[in-house]
């Protein structure tokens, strides 16, 4: 048997005969996980478990917590402090309902999409929620992996490993947890209790008090990152080892090089200057693949990738390709919503404007011709410009008094600027800037009225 598998049997035998009862043991619910772990976060367990069970009272499933205002969020949150933690929290829960369903992922790179959630907390929802195999490493677990491995080992190469070869990897991350807050403690760790000192190295040596190395002073560093398009506009993309998508470092197939810009990014210990180029290629290179972009939304990629598309422009592309699915938009009742009218005949003319406007759009940007706009408008409101003749120009020409309101049909629509950034991932978005043209076409029925 080797090092590795002896630790992850002892690891879990003493986990399962020596675990504390805590309450989100007790279902493995991903969001009560979830919750657990990022009220841990720089909290003593103590004072976590005396808010815990009072914030799910209040926020009982996922659905409800994402549908809290953040004033009833702060407000069942406080006393526990960071409250930077619960507005992040009420981000993510709002990210998970409107991108998968209301249900949190188990992958880790669909976690890491999710606002708030690290590597760290990607890993123990998807090992302890879900048992699968992903590592994690907080600073209790890298002090237990400095002392049985040494403090120069890679700790997520080690935990990797390690979780690779437990037997359940729930059971495992749990019980390195376990271990280092009660038995591999920071100062006068009690080794005479522990499953794991005949694998210990600090406990070999006699060096038991060895702590992970500080971290290392920031250093600044410059790095390159292409947006290598083919001619279908795709991006050339790598995957790392986490499962994330990454744009390319350097790009001996693409042509056309040209430098657009530079962001700077913090990334650890590390300042990064970045310095995007586009260029164009045509064959992927080795571990890369061609993403379109309409789909780059769709794939995990850290945010620096996300600014350097930014920068690139591609993730705009992306918005609007994502438009081309078939959706509905429901108009809001919203000042920002308006609805510029005008009738005409033969003679005269007729303009006015509202925003009291409702109705749906349901847009088909691939094959424009099918989209349709019902909107709904309360004619009484329409402003003519002429303030003096308002009234009479509506009564004389639009019948304001026996029809207040009126549905139409559009024969033109414009998309709204500033789309919101939900419109690529929602299948039913509320808009609060849209603007609509709109000819009469009972302009015959007017122009009686004239005569
Ligand atoms: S033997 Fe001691 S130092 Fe080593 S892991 Fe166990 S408690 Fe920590």
């Amino acid at each position: 048997m080797t090092n590795v598998q002896r630790i992850t049997r002892k690891s879990e035998r003493w986990f399962r005969r020596n675990q504390r009862d805590l309450p989100w043991r007790r279902t493995y619910d991903p969001y009560h996980v979830w919750v657990s772990e990022v009220m841990l976060q720089q909290t003593r367990m103590e004072v976590v478990l005396r808010y815990y069970e009072r914030f799910l009272q209040r926020f009982p499933t996922l659905a409800d917590f994402a549908a809290a205002s953040s004033d009833d969020v702060t407000a069942a949150w406080s006393g526990l402090g960071y409250y930077r933690r619960a507005r992040m929290l009420r981000e993510g829960a709002i990210a998970v309902r409107e991108q998968f369903g209301g249900a949190l992922p188990g992958e880790v790179p669909a976690l890491m999409t999710i606002p708030g959630i690290g590597r760290y907390t990607a890993g123990a929802i998807a090992s302890i929620a879900y048992d699968r195999a992903a590592p994690i490493v907080d600073g209790n677990i890298a002090r237990i992996l400095a002392r049985l491995f040494g403090r120069r080992a890679n700790f997520w190469r080690r935990a990797d490993d390690l979780v690779q070869a437990a037997g359940s990897a729930r059971v495992f991350n749990q019980a390195l947890m376990e271990i280092g807050a009660l038995i591999c403690k920071p100062k006068q760790p009690m080794c005479d209790r522990c499953p794991l000192r005949d694998e210990c190295r600090a406990f070999a040596s006699g060096r038991t008090e060895l702590a992970p190395r500080k971290r290392a002073a920031t250093v600044a560093l410059r790095r390159r990152l292409y947006v290598v398009r083919d001619r279908r506009g795709r991006i050339l993309m790598r995957r790392d080892t986490r499962g994330m998508f990454v744009l390319v470092g350097r790009s001996p197939l693409a042509v056309g090089q040209k430098r657009i810009g530079t962001f700077r990014h913090t990334i650890m210990n590390q300042r990064v200057t970045f310095e995007v180029f586009t260029a164009s290629g045509q064959q992927p290179t080795a571990n890369c693949s061609w993403i379109a972009t309409k789909d780059l939304e769709k794939v995990p990629h850290p945010s620096f990738v996300r600014k350097a598309l930014h920068l690139a422009g591609a993730l705009l592309l992306a918005a609007s390709t994502a438009l081309a699915d078939s959706r509905t938009y429901q108009i809001a009742a919203d000042a920002k919503n308006t609805v510029e009218f005008h009738a005409e005949d033969t003679y005269d003319a007729f303009d006015g404007r509202t925003n009291k406007v409702s109705g749906a759009i349901s847009a088909d940007p691939l094959k424009p011709s099918a989209s349709t706009v019902e909107i709904t408008i309360d004619m009484a409101s329409l402003n003519t410009g002429n303030t003096l003749r308002n009234r009479e120009m509506r009564e004389l020409y639009l019948e304001t008094r026996q029809h207040p309101t009126s549905s139409f049909k559009s024969v033109s629509v414009a998309a709204p600027r500033g789309a919101d950034s939900r419109w690529p991932h929602s299948r039913h978005v509320i808009v609060h800037r849209a603007h609509a043209r709109l000819r009469h076409q009972r302009a015959k029925k007017y122009s009686r009225h004239r005569r």
